[in-house]
């Protein structure tokens, strides 16, 4: 009998456990929208537990944050209540003052979990964040099994490891978007979440500044969002060949994606978002961004290579020893370990030999395309239609069969 009441005590406290717990989801938002990661981030909520209580947190400035706020109050029964943080410091995806701003939140909140999206911004802030808050981040959460238990890949996506959070802090987490569907159940037209402004007088001068975005702007999908991605490997050849790829994504509404092998062979069109960020505190000269910013388009490797043999120039110029700088570069055609996590409905995968940095960006696709004319290649491991043949007749006779648009 003794054995049974600890048992039902344990019940008792793990369903009082569960009744609290609450979750924080930190945003991102795009003209007026919720993005779909961050509603992947409220399905992972979701998943947590049913009756968890969501605050969602946005910030940035201006009318398309209050709409997007707007969005996020309808956006799914769990939200409870949407954090507006209007601030210029906020317009652009900073760590420093990102960082800041969910330390206060989460110190008011006291929410036992955090939950960002495994974009670049979320990989940037969510470590930050939860250094400041002095608790270990869990990242690239794929699954959830219990509140505190989370799947998550290792070695480049070959195994999956469980994960237990034994923190004394909020658990904060970074999840794969590609593994949660985004919340869409929607709201009562009656219930929408209180929106609330966050005091944001603890902000300060942070010690980057934004200088600029440079991207291409394409009609085309988004890669990490498209349904349908087209890929090239080194098996095109050339930049030239590379655009038979393209033609055939504009026919059928897909993104482009490429290999690493591809990207660093230059085939693929220039279509880098480099966000350049300097460390003011060391003075930098205007012609330190001005070159740094007209480097050509390359792998991270290369980049980081040219960066390096810029130095001693930037030394002599800027009149100090040491120049820091913090970079990100997205390079967003590259599908892969080091480049985007993609799990598109199909993923067309063409001259592409399979190895394990490119299946860890693709491997959960649902419907997987591979044409390479080695019968032995990886890739055919993971592919559920493999054709044998050269790529270039397969190419030619797919745009001569797909109608125009
Ligand atoms: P290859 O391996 O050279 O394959 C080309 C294929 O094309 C071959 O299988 C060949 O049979 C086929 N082919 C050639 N001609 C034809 C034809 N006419 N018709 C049909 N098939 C043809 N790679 C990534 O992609 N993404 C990453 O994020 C990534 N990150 C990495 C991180 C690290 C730390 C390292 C070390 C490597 C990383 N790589 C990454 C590189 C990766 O290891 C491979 O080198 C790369 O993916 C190979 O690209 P590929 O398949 O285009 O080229």
């Amino acid at each position: 009998r003794r054995g049974s009441g600890c048992r039902g005590g344990l019940r008792l406290i793990a369903h009082s456990l569960r009744r609290f717990v609450s979750t924080l989801v930190v945003a991102e938002h795009e003209g007026g929208f919720v993005k779909p990661s961050s509603l992947s981030a409220l399905a992972a909520a979701e998943a947590i537990a049913k009756d968890n209580k969501v605050s969602v947190l946005l910030g940035g400035s201006g009318p398309a944050l209050h709409k997007a706020a707007d969005h996020a109050a309808c956006s799914h029964p769990l939200v409870s209540e949407v954090l507006v943080a209007d601030s210029e410091a906020l317009a652009h995806p900073l760590a420093e003052p990102w960082a800041e701003l969910l330390r206060s939140v989460q110190q008011k909140g006291g929410y036992s979990h955090v939950i960002a999206s495994s974009t670049s911004f979320g990989k940037n802030l969510l470590p930050r964040a939860a250094a400041l808050l002095d608790v270990s981040p869990v990242t690239d959460v794929t699954a959830v099994k219990e509140p505190h238990v989370f799947v998550r890949p290792i070695y480049a996506g070959n195994a999956l490891c469980t994960v237990k959070y034994t923190g004394e802090g909020p658990c904060m987490m970074s999840i794969r978007s590609t593994s949660f569907s985004p919340a869409t159940e929607a709201m009562s037209e009656t219930k929408v979440a209180p929106i609330t402004q966050v005091d944001l007088s603890f902000l300060s001068e942070g010690k980057s500044t934004w200088v600029n975005l440079t991207s291409q702007d394409t009609e085309r999908p988004d890669l990490a969002n498209a349904p349908v991605v087209v890929t090239g490997g080194r098996g095109l050849k050339s930049a030239e060949n590379f655009k038979l790829l393209e033609q055939l994504a504009e026919k059928l509404g897909a993104a482009v994606g490429a290999t690493r092998a591809a990207v660093d062979a230059g085939y693929v069109p220039n279509d880098l978002q480099v966000r350049l960020l300097v460390y003011h505190e060391f003075c930098i000269m205007p012609c330190t961004a001005v070159i740094l910013a007209s480097l050509p388009p390359c792998s991270t490797s290369h980049l980081l290579l040219q960066v390096h043999c810029c130095l001693p120039f930037l030394n002599n110029h800027s009149g100090h020893s040491l120049v820091v700088l913090f970079m990100q570069c997205v390079f967003r055609p590259q599908v892969g370990q080091t480049g985007k996590i993609v799990a598109p409905d199909l993923y067309m995968a063409f001259g592409v030999s399979g190895a394990i940095q490119h299946l860890a960006g693709m491997r959960d696709s649902k419907v997987i395309v591979a044409v390479n004319k080695d019968a032995d290649a990886p890739i055919f491991q993971v592919a559920d239609y493999g054709l044998v043949a050269d790529l270039f007749e397969v190419l030619d006779e797919l745009l001569k069969k797909i109608p125009e648009k």
